[in-house]
């Protein structure tokens, strides 16, 4: 016996790729936040560097 679960409702293709695009931007907005971010881009001086130190050295993302 074969069960087939046919959604009530599909999701629109267009909202999908954008909750997906989303969520890469974000992904990748907080990979470049802890691992690459020396403030020039973030204009937070070393706050950002600092506040993410321990973490960028636990992934062996380069630092200093
Ligand atoms: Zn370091």
């Amino acid at each position: 016996m074969a069960l087939v679960h046919t959604p009530s409702r599909a999701i629109d293709p267009t909202v999908a790729f954008l909750i997906a695009a989303g969520t890469v931007l974000l992904a990748l907005l907080t990979l470049y936040l802890v691992g690459f971010d020396q403030g020039a881009i973030s204009r937070s001086g070393m706050y950002m560097h600092e506040l993410m130190h321990d973490g960028r050295h636990l992934l062996g993302l380069p630092c200093h």
